[in-house]
């Protein structure tokens, strides 16, 4: 064998705020803070704070390997901790705060977490499950000294740990391999899992994202990631942002439309990414208030499927493209990208709307396939759907302590997603596998149910949902949220479906509701609904 004779440098994450600050060291990254005020730094700044806190780690204790939490929003302080916990080879452990605390201090104990840093709205959780995570040695308060919250747990001030460290410190090198950051899946059902990423995961998963097919960003950007850097590292975003040396504009805990929109145009903000229920709060304030974006151009949707509707508004009336994104914890998370092929160009607009409204195309470095109930691949002819697998180098081989299951099938990762594949790769998710209304021995797809009830323009949210019945075994109940004021009956919505889907796949029944429970990434909770309607009488049972 003839090896090649080229550098063997090691993926780190240290190198993309080494990058950042030699080469952008002027670019902005602007927070809204708890303080209430408006925060400025520039990557120079925070590459200096990050080497700070790399020392302050070490006077911590902190070892290679050992965990080092975060319960925070997105802002500086977090982004400084991406980069001196992972960068001095400790593990970054980014915990939702959405959960139910009893959730958190399991996910604390499992992870072992040896630090626990936190943003001060978060301090009555702290102080709910100090008690009970004896792995925690510092509970670090973000937050500089005058500003230090009286608490019962005892607490470090983050900016005393920043101004008592000097920022001379040297990146170390290590197998790339190693781990930097573990994320836990949100666990609809049973405990969550960890997945655990590795700085060379982690860099080619940026350098991905980063494409033009992909994420498209550049230095050129000015990046408003509402996607919680608690949610899959913000689906790579901070990274992506040292890579390319954008901007970036961190919006903390103001994720209601005014605060949105406000950011967005007093920071010129081109680019932004977030779940779909996030966009719905932020356009109907839009369009109760007659606002446009004066520089925002793009925004990625993922998490769970974009409605037509909502793709369709962002860029036909506000002329903001949509790229609808896949993807999951156990894959860092970017699997899929939809972006349009060259020869797509000649098409007309309602033929690349259809396009666009599907997950899209694979990302150079993943693979995937679908399978059917034998196993067997399932042809791409945008029909046959199936099971969705993936592999490839930034995809979960293992869950975090569960070692000695293999999760893999074949090698391959079972996403528990159900899609089609077209002749041209486009991946279209039909439906989570569990949320599937099996009618009669006949799939139906609830999010195709819910994107009609959503393209209603009374409707503000819909979720289809599977009722018992005697003759089909399930079949689909719409539950739906109107917009405030705005009136539709049950006869009005499903009328609205005729032409729409075929008969068969139309609700048997559709009920109001106040709310939709959602989960802790802002995904509607189907499980808790289908408990709620569990004993529910469909009128044609
Ligand atoms: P994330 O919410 O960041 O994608 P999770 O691991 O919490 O990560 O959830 C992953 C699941 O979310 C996927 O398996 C899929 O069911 C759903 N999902 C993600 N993106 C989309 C999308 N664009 N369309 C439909 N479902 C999606």
């Amino acid at each position: 064998m003839l090896k090649g004779l080229m550098m063997d440098t090691p993926l780190a994450i240290s190198a993309l705020i080494k990058h950042a600050d030699r080469h952008h060291g002027d670019a902005q990254i602007v927070s809204r803070r708890v303080e209430g005020d408006i925060h400025r730094c520039t990557y120079r700044d925070l590459h200096r704070r990050a080497r700070q806190m790399a020392n302050a780690l070490g006077t911590l204790g902190v070892q290679t390997s050992e965990r080092v939490a975060t319960l925070a929003w997105n802002g500086y302080r977090h982004m400084e901790l991406y980069f001196a916990v992972s960068g001095s080879g400790a593990v970054l452990h980014t915990i939702n705060p959405r959960l139910h605390p009893e959730q958190i201090a399991w996910i604390v104990n499992h992870a072992e977490d040896k630090v626990l840093c936190f943003d001060i709205t978060f301090l009555p959780i702290i102080e709910a499950i100090a008690a009970h995570c004896g792995t925690v040695k510092t509970w670090v308060a973000m937050i500089d000294k005058d500003r230090m919250p009286p608490s019962k747990v005892s607490l470090t001030c983050y900016e005393d740990l920043i101004n008592a460290n000097s920022d001379r410190y040297e990146w170390p090198e290590f197998d790339e391999n190693l781990a930097s950051s573990l994320c836990y899946t949100s666990g609809t059902t049973g405990n969550p899992k960890g997945v655990l990423y590795s700085h060379r995961s982690t860099l080619l998963h940026t350098y991905a994202a980063a494409l033009p097919d992909a994420l498209n960003m550049s230095a050129r950007d000015a990046i408003l990631p509402v996607v919680p850097m608690f949610h899959v590292n913000a689906w790579g975003l901070p990274y992506v942002a040292a890579m390319t040396g954008a901007k970036v504009v961190f919006p903390g805990a103001a994720l209601d439309g005014k605060s949105l929109h406000d950011l967005f145009e007093a920071e010129r903000v081109t680019v932004s990414a977030g779940v779909p229920t996030v966009w719905q709060g932020l356009l109907t304030y839009m369009e109760a208030n007659h606002l446009k974006f004066s520089t925002m151009n793009r925004t990625v949707i993922g998490g769970s499927a974009c409605p037509p509707a909502m793709l369709r508004l962002f860029q036909e009336k506000y002329g903001v493209n949509v790229l609808h994104a896949w993807g999951m914890t156990e894959m860092s998370p970017l699997g899929t990208a939809c972006t349009l092929k060259n020869k797509h160009l000649d098409l007309s607009p309602e033929q690349r709307l259809a396009v666009q409204y599907k997950q899209g195309r694979v990302i150079f470095g993943v693979d995937m396939k679908i399978v059917g109930d034998d196993g067997g691949d399932l042809p791409w002819d945008g029909k046959a759907f199936g099971d969705l697998l993936v592999r490839g180098p930034w995809v979960l081989r293992k869950y975090f302590k569960e070692e000695n299951v293999d999760p893999l099938r074949d090698g391959w990762f079972p996403t528990g997603d159900v899609s089609t594949i077209d002749p041209d790769g486009y991946m279209q998710i039909t439906d989570r596998s569990k949320d599937v209304i099996k009618s009669g021995g006949e799939w139906i797809s609830s999010i195709d149910i819910e994107n009609v009830a959503v393209s209603h323009p009374a409707v503000a949210m819909a979720a289809c949902i599977s009722a018992r019945h005697p003759k089909w075994d399930e079949r689909p109940l719409l539950v739906v949220v109107r917009k405030p004021n705005a009136q539709v009956t049950k006869e009005e919505l499903l009328k609205h479906y005729e032409g729409k889907i075929a008969k068969w796949q139309i609700p048997d029944d559709v009920v109001f509701v106040d709310s939709i429970p959602l989960g802790a990434t802002g995904k509607m909770l189907k499980n808790r609904l289908r408990e709620q309607f569990k004993d529910y009488r469909l009128p044609s049972a």
